[in-house]
Formats: C-alpha cells, sequence, structure tokens
C-alpha cells in the first residue's frame, strides 16, 4: 500500500475491475473488518473504483424479503439460474441477522442455491448484521458497489428476519420484492404496513399443489390491501404475483416485472435521483454512526460521562444538562 489509501494503484483494483471472484471477496472482506485500519483500506478502494468505473454498464439492485421459510434462498436460486441462464451476471449479498462470522458460510450457501454457488457467472456472500464495523446499512452499500466494480449486472439483496432491517434495505436497491406466503395466517402478518408500503412488488410464493388454490385467494387479498396504500408518486401499482420457486414458475413474469419498473424509473428520471438520494442518506446514516463512535471511544469524553452518571445519580445533574455538558467538551476537543 502506498500512503494514501485511495491512490487507484490498490493492489486489488485491477484484478477487482476484471471481475475475479476472490479479489471481489478480499475487498468484502477488508471492509467488513473488525480492525479499523481494514475498513480505511477497503474505503480507500472504493473511493479509487468510484474514479476508475463510471462507464461501467448500470446494475440493478433488487431486495428480496419476507419472512424466514417463505422461500427466499429456493426463489433466489430459481431467478438467479433464470438471469445466468440470460447470461447476466448475479451477485447475492445476504444479510443475516443471526451471524457473528463473516465470508457466507453460516447459512450454508452451497446447500441454499448449489446452483447458483456453481456458476462463474453467480457470487454469493452472506453478511453478518451483527459485529460489523460500519454497520449493516452502510457495509452493504459499499459491498454492492463492489460487486458492481467487479462487473456484476444485478444484485439481489437477501434479508432474512423483519422489521428494521428490511426498512433500512430498502434504502439500498432499485426494487423492493416482498415473498408472502399462501394461506389465511399470513393474512393477518401482512398487514405490516411499513414493509408493505415501501415494496414495489408482492410474490405470493410456494403457488403449487396443494398452496395453489390459497395462493389465488392470498392474491386477491393483497391486491385489495395494496388499494388502500397511498398511490406511489411515479405512477406504479405494484403488482401481486404468484410464483413456484420449487416447480419454476412465476419467475420470468417476477424478472418482467422488475425490468419494465426500472424502465419506467429511467423513463421519468427517477431511477438516478433515488440512487442518488438513497446515496444521500446512506452518508448522513455513515457520518452519524462514526460521529457517535468518536464520541464513544473518546476517553476523556467516557469519563466525564461516568462523573455525569454519577452527578445524575446524586440529583446533581437533569439528563439533558449532563448531555449538554458532554457534548460541549467534545466539541471543545474538536
Ligand atoms: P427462506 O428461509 O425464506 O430462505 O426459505 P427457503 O428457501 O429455505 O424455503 C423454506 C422451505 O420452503 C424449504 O423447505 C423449501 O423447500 C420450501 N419452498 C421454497 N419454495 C417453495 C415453493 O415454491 N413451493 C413449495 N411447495 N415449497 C417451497
Amino acid at each position: 500500500m502506498k500512503k494514501k489509501d485511495n491512490l487507484p494503484n490498490h493492489p486489488l483494483c485491477a484484478p477487482l475491475l476484471k471481475g475475479d471472484i476472490q479479489a471481489l471477496s478480499k475487498a468484502i472482506s477488508l471492509m467488513e473488518s473488525q480492525l479499523k485500519k481494514h475498513h480505511e483500506e477497503a474505503a480507500g478502494l472504493l473511493a479509487a473504483l468510484k474514479t476508475w468505473q463510471p462507464t461501467k454498464k448500470q446494475s440493478i439492485r433488487v431486495a428480496i424479503s419476507g419472512v424466514p421459510g417463505v422461500g427466499k434462498s429456493t426463489f433466489i436460486e430459481a431467478l438467479g439460474s433464470y438471469l445466468i441462464q440470460k447470461n447476466r451476471k448475479v451477485a447475492v449479498l445476504t444479510i443475516d441477522p443471526s451471524s457473528q462470522k463473516s465470508g457466507g458460510s453460516i447459512l450454508g450457501d452451497k446447500t441454499r442455491m448449489p446452483l447458483l454457488s456453481q456458476s462463474p457467472l453467480a457470487y454469493i456472500r452472506t453478511t453478518p448484521a451483527a459485529a460489523t464495523l460500519g454497520g449493516v446499512a452502510s457495509n452493504t452499500r459499499a459491498s454492492i458497489q463492489l460487486c458492481e466494480a467487479a462487473g456484476f449486472e444485478v444484485i439481489l439483496i437477501e434479508t432474512v428476519g423483519v422489521g428494521q432491517n428490511e426498512l433500512s434495505v430498502h434504502e439500498l436497491v432499485d426494487f423492493f420484492l416482498l415473498l408472502k406466503l399462501p394461506g389465511a395466517g399470513d393474512e393477518i402478518q401482512g398487514i405490516k404496513r411499513g414493509i408493505m408500503e415501501v415494496a414495489d412488488a408482492l410474490l405470493i410464493n410456494k403457488a403449487d399443489g396443494a398452496g395453489a388454490p390459497l395462493a389465488k385467494k392470498a392474491q386477491q387479498f393483497f391486491q385489495a390491501a395494496l388499494h388502500a396504500f397511498p398511490q406511489k408518486e411515479n405512477g406504479w401499482n405494484p403488482p401481486v404475483l404468484l410464483a413456484s420457486a420449487i416447480e419454476n414458475t412465476g419467475i420470468t413474469e417476477v424478472w418482467s416485472q422488475i425490468e419494465a419498473y426500472v424502465a419506467l424509473q429511467k423513463k421519468n428520471g427517477q431511477f438516478l435521483i433515488q440512487r442518488q438520494q438513497q446515496e444521500i442518506l446512506g452518508w448522513q446514516g455513515q457520518l452519524n454512526e462514526m460521529l457517535l463512535q468518536e464520541f464513544n471511544q473518546d476517553p476523556s469524553i467516557q469519563s466525564l460521562i461516568k462523573r455525569l452518571a454519577l452527578g445524575i445519580k446524586k440529583g446533581e445533574h437533569t439528563a439533558a444538562s449532563a448531555s449538554k455538558e458532554a457534548i460541549k467538551a467534545f466539541r471543545k476537543q474538536a
């Protein structure tokens, strides 16, 4: 490494731009590392790549979300296989909330997605939600950029779990696909406003065998439910689709809807605007995280915090006056 991290001659730069998977994995590992020095090196690499690859073809970033067991990995295997048959390079980034370790082994990607994990056109990577220096959202954003630099044209982000996770992933992608199960129980679970509202399409998976009529019912239910939400600004009506990831039906339809959406967004100029807004949001999030880290890692601030806590206990400080004092001290140091 030369003394400045963001020089374009970082050793991973050239192989990564040629699509070398090992270089890509190394770059993502650097970013996910617990060591600040690695993290900074990865940031420098990203900055270098930015200046090098603006002419590369734009990718499509898709989030695939839904409760555990809905069939996300089976569906990603089906959609990814469809795309690689069309000669598209596909990266799958999974955010695993239960995992502490990076590198993709925890969820057993090889068994979860056997076809994709064997294809030279596909790259699969699991990011642990816990124990990352920069936070999930900013690390995943950077992983997306690294995959794009390596020439991946479709980036599928799989989020495991429910809640906050999904909403922050929404800020990373061009299209948000929410998978649903057929069946009445799910109809109640389906009224999770936040996630339903950000979805660009709903997909009732497992529309096969005994599940097929239930899936049709769920489709009607969700179509009606979506009507109750305010119209999207771009005029897009999120469709409710049916698929069977296992029987490979409905996959083409999902992809055509994603392409239709991207085409609409590009036509009305929103595609780039949304990405720029996401970048700003990402930056603001990162800035907040960095400020917090600076604050929390500062030894003199930490001892002041201890003293102030004692002061609150003794009634010498209110929470507000203690916070004010801590911030004042931090400002003085800056
Ligand atoms: P995930 O937890 O959301 O990633 O779900 P998985 O892809 O691991 O699937 C959970 C279970 O549902 C597995 O046993 C799959 O074989 C099954 N499954 C996935 N997709 C389908 C489908 O389209 N039809 C049926 N009948 N089963 C499916």
